[in-house]
């Protein structure tokens, strides 16, 4: 009772000017997307990569991507309009850790600029056994794994395939290889002080059911948070004529899972620029800042 107890405080200490973990935070603080992740180094079915990478956000128009030095300046001009923002994340248009140059320059500029800031990223998890050691000394507290099965024979029907260390890999290898890392990496980042939430997108007919071992799982390995989110078929992915996972499904399988992990229920699949309070998203006031800039 003590240790829930516990858990619990810490949790909310963590979270606490976070809108996307706290609740009672996402009326007051806001967040900003920035869009400097453009690769991806794996293909999941249900995602077609003329939009925002659907682990994270909702699949919408491409946003520009940003040098770390745009995102800097983006990052001011909106600070300078928005005072309560008090969290940045970068969740895309591709994968933040398959980006990591660019997505850790960013980091650093804001960092310098702005010390209070608070970071998260959100990943397929495939690079974190080797990143988890900079995400940690960057001071990066938030960050989301998207991990939507444990057994390769299910993730075979996911995944496409891999790019790891060099080569190309698909079907079960690709999966083992993924699935591995990602529960490696979830387990060296909670081991350190990282706040872990873990989406999982719902697919009815390939891991439905499955679900609720994968939250077990995670939480074995120190994950916070789960986040199970519906399939959202996308035009042009392989997953194009699946039935969209019904809200009501989804909660239902979040009723569920919430014995084993906390769910989160209120995260919107923002867009991978998406600025302002999770309810009211300003990113159109700040588009095109690249043109914006001087010279
Ligand atoms: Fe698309 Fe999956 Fe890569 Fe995200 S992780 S950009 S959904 S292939
Ligand atoms: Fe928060 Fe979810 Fe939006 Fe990310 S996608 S900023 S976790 S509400």
């Amino acid at each position: 009772k003590t240790d829930l107890s516990g858990e619990a405080v810490e949790l909310a200490a963590k979270t606490a000017k976070h809108p996307c973990y706290s609740f009672e935070a996402h009326q007051k603080f806001a967040r900003m997307h920035l869009p400097v992740a453009p690769v991806c180094n794996i293909s999941c079915n249900y995602c077609n990569r003329k939009y925002d990478c659907v682990n994270e956000s909702r699949p919408g128009v491409t946003s520009s991507v940003l040098t770390p030095e745009e995102a800097l300046a983006k990052f001011t001009r909106v600070k300078a309009e928005l005072p309560q923002l008090s969290v940045v994340g970068i969740a895309g248009p591709g994968d933040a850790l398959a980006n990591w140059r660019a997505v850790r320059k960013s980091i650093e500029l804001i960092k310098a600029a702005a010390p209070d800031t608070i970071f998260c990223l959100s990943t397929n998890g495939l690079m974190l056994p080797r990143y988890a050691p900079e995400i940690v000394e960057l001071g990066i507290r938030h960050v989301t794994v998207t991990v939507n099965c444990l057994e390769p024979a299910i993730g075979a029907s996911i995944y496409h395939h891999v790019h790891y260390q060099g080569n190309y890999y698909v079907g079960e290898s690709a999966a083992n290889i993924l699935i591995n890392n990602q529960l490696t990496g979830i387990e060296r980042l909670a081991a350190n002080g990282v706040l872990v939430k873990v989406n999982t997108v719902m697919i009815k007919a390939i891991n439905g059911s499955h679900i609720p071992e994968v939250v077990k799982a995670v939480k074995e390995r120190g994950a916070a948070l789960s986040n199970i989110m519906p399939l959202i078929p996308a035009p042009g992915s392989v997953f194009r004529h699946f039935p969209q996972t019904s809200r009501k499904e989804v909660e239902a399988l979040r009723d569920l899972c919430q014995s084993e992990l906390p769910q989160m229920r209120h995260c919107q699949q923002c867009r991978a620029d998406a600025i302002g309070l999770l309810n009211e998203d300003q990113s159109y006031k700040f588009r095109d800042a690249k043109k914006e800039l001087p010279g």
